[in-house]
């Protein structure tokens, strides 16, 4: 299976062998490009992705030893995105498939981070899955492949956008997340506590006030950046387990998977693991480099949708908007 990830400013590719054997991945960022505009500009990533797909695509065949010829399927993002992002992987893949006479499947990039995971070792159902990306926090109740039921999501910034968005306002460049973890290490004192939202008993998360307060904090004290940084982070771990621990009490799942580019972070990790030991569950999370974007998640669960028959219709196109899994109780 040939995956194509191109749904933000990652062009990437990867080859893997029936959903769980990784042979080849490639990626190229124009994260560096979109810097000097403080994020994303879809045109200019439209741009990036057209002049990198030829090259990356190529480059992993040649990693794996493969020919076109050996390739069996083609699994792309189709959504959800930036239009003309997802344009460029979408039209590749089918153009692709069409000449090799092979099926392409249109994978959804928030279930495909949750597939990074599928790449370690099969997934074990049911279970919870949290997602938490720059554009995403999600919670899942994870019932078998292709079953996806949400249980809760951000009611307003993502907690990579709140990193991302507290970044800028400590004067540093996008992305922001992994900056925020380098400064927060350099913190000592680790006295300033900022809230986080009280979503009264739900599964839902908030994180715009945090990034409300985390201004606030660093116009008070701004000598001590590492130390708001530090803040922020610890708020942001804390909201996320107080709130997979209260779904652990209604879904006593054995096995929770995170998945996304936040949860490359080290605190949360740690957060995560040591909340595994206390309940006696197992917790799943991809190595650093499958968190963030990347082809190998699409490439798996394209397996997956590939064995259920799935398959992308010829009029088919990218979905911008593209909703995942059904909410309890709708
Ligand atoms: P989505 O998947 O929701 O469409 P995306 O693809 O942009 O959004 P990812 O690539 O999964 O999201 O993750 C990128 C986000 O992860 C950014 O917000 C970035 O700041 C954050 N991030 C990356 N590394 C870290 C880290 N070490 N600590 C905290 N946040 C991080
Ligand atoms: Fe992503
Ligand atoms: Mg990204």
């Amino acid at each position: 299976m040939l995956g194509i990830e191109s749904s933000c400013d990652e062009t990437a590719a990867a080859v893997v062998e029936d959903g769980t054997r990784l042979l080849a991945t490639s990626l190229v960022s124009s994260a560096a490009i979109q810097a000097q505009y403080g994020g994303v500009v879809p045109e200019v990533a439209a741009r990036e992705h057209a002049m990198a797909i030829l090259p990356v695509v190529d480059w992993v065949l040649k990693e794996a030893g493969l020919d076109l010829a050996d390739i069996d399927a083609v699994a792309v993002t189709q959504g959800p995105g930036l239009l003309g992002s997802l344009l460029v992987g979408v039209t590749f893949a089918k153009t692709l498939g069409a000449s090799l006479h092979v099926p392409v499947i249109g994978v959804h990039h928030l279930e495909a981070h949750l597939y990074a995971n599928a790449l370690m070792a099969p997934i074990e159902f049911p279970a919870l899955a949290l997602l938490v990306s720059g554009g995403h926090t999600s919670l899942f109740y994870w019932q078998g492949h292709r079953d996806l039921r949400l249980l809760g999501e951000t009611q307003d910034d993502a907690a990579g956008e709140a990193f991302d968005k507290a970044a800028r306002i400590l004067h540093m460049t996008y992305p922001g997340g992994p900056q925020i973890e380098r400064l927060a290490r350099q913190a000592r004192k680790k006295s300033f506590k900022l809230p986080v939202a009280d979503m009264h008993g739900r599964l839902d998360f908030s994180f715009s006030g945090v990034k409300t307060a985390t201004a606030a904090l660093y116009r008070e004290h701004p000598d001590e950046p590492e130390e708001v940084a530090y803040a922020l982070q610890e708020a942001v771990v804390r909201a996320l387990v107080q709130t997979v621990k209260r779904a652990l009490a209604r879904y006593p799942v054995g096995d929770l998977y995170l998945a996304g580019g936040v949860t490359a972070n080290e605190a949360i990790r740690e957060a995560f693991l040591h909340l595994g030991a206390e309940l006696g569950i197992r917790i799943h999370i991809p190595p650093v480099s499958y968190c963030t974007d990347n082809a190998a998640m699409v490439a798996s669960l394209g397996y997956y949708q590939w064995q259920a028959g799935e398959t992308m219709g010829a009029f088919e196109g990218p979905k911008v908007l593209f909703p995942l899994g059904q909410r309890e109780g709708e």
